[in-house]
């Protein structure tokens, strides 16, 4: 079942309750909007709730409502403990496991704390008190949407800081609409963008939005560091710790790159590899029955969605490429078969 507790939780709610919100490591639009919405309608009920990433989000999302109120775990994690350890209640949005926030997970798991999870990635850890998980649904947004409706039809939807935190988790997590999109989930859309937001402003804000030194980023890796390896229809790019130097960039600004890399015509697997102080990151990305998800899980400690994933690898970029490289045929062959 991929739903449990959902009414009980909403008669847990009935009295004011200390709450505490996570979400994962290098949050991205998702992780913020759907952290930000339960923060907004939980603070509007009577609620103390306190909201924790275990590093910090990109300056991109700064003017989200709510977002000065986010601590991070990396600089302040004193002030989480002690709201970890007062919570009645945990909601861990955006992730299917608490074993993916490491040192914040394993001091959530020290209390005996219900939690609700609410998550739209494969595999997601059922054994929580309540939760709501559906993998393979556009993004956190969508399920905090859906769980926001049930315990209050449309009023909370209607709200427009909640509206503005849906509608970017669900444009981030879907390219502005360009996958993962259904029927219902425009029929939501079109329900959030009845709260007086203005949806362009928003998607500029996301999208129209990049510093100068990431775009300049951007060109350097497609002109310098693309390498396509047509018969996998594969395309990848790394960059190392020098790189990020040069740049003066941080991880945050790469994101996005990989997806670049989708543009090209024959291609329907793109990896973007990190070179980090200690690790190795990898970023995948693929079309249509291309599952990067296995690739991720099986080889990179990973894991994610079928399109979209993402893992570490801990023997140096060299190795990760290789490793890479000595796979691809393995996968390349399933998606033959089914396609
Ligand atoms: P990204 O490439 O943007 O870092 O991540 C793509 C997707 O894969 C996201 O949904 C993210 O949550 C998931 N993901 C990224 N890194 C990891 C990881 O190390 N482990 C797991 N299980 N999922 C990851
Ligand atoms: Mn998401």
């Amino acid at each position: 079942m991929p739903e449990k507790g959902i009414l009980e939780l909403k008669i847990f709610l009935e009295k004011p309750r200390k709450i505490f919100l996570a979400s994962h490591r290098n949050p991205d639009g998702d992780a913020l909007g759907s952290t930000l919405a339960f923060y907004h309608y939980l603070s509007q009920n009577g609620h103390e709730v306190s909201m924790a990433f275990p590093s910090e989000f990109p300056p991109i999302y700064s003017w989200m409502p709510g977002s000065d109120k986010i601590l991070i775990y990396d600089r302040q994690s004193e002030e989480i403990n002690k709201c970890i350890a007062n919570a009645e209640l945990f909601i861990f949005v955006d992730a299917n496991n608490l074993s993916r926030i490491d040192k914040m997970g394993l001091e959530m798991q020290k209390y005996e704390t219900p939690l609700f999870l609410v998550d739209h990635h494969l595999d997601p850890d059922l054994t929580s008190l309540y939760y709501y998980a559906f993998p393979g649904e556009s993004s956190a947004c969508d399920l905090v949407f859906d769980v926001l409706t049930e315990w209050e039809q449309k009023k909370y939807i209607e709200n427009i800081d909640i509206a503005t935190c849906l509608y970017t988790g669900i444009l981030t997590d879907t390219g502005t609409f360009s996958y993962n999109t259904s029927p219902k989930l425009f029929e939501k859309l079109s329900r959030l963008m009845l709260a007086p937001f203005n949806h362009i402003e928003i998607q500029n804000k996301i999208n129209n939005a990049l510093p100068e030194k990431n775009l300049r980023l951007l060109g350097y890796c497609l002109y310098h560091r693309l390498e396509i390896i047509p018969e996998y229809r594969a395309g990848i790019i790394f960059l190392t710790k020098s790189d990020f130097e040069k740049f003066n960039i941080q991880r945050g600004d790469a994101e996005g790159i990989v997806n670049y890399i989708l543009k090209i015509n024959n291609i329907d697997i793109a990896v973007l590899f990190t070179q980090q102080p200690t690790i190795t990151k990898i970023s995948f990305r693929s079309l249509g029955d291309y599952n990067v998800e296995e690739i991720a899980k099986n080889y990179f400690n990973g894991g994610g969605h079928k399109n979209a994933s993402g893992g570490s690898h801990f023997k140096g970029l060299k190795s990760a490429i290789t490793l890479f490289k000595e796979h691809l045929p393995e996968f390349f062959n399933k998606y033959k078969t089914i396609n």
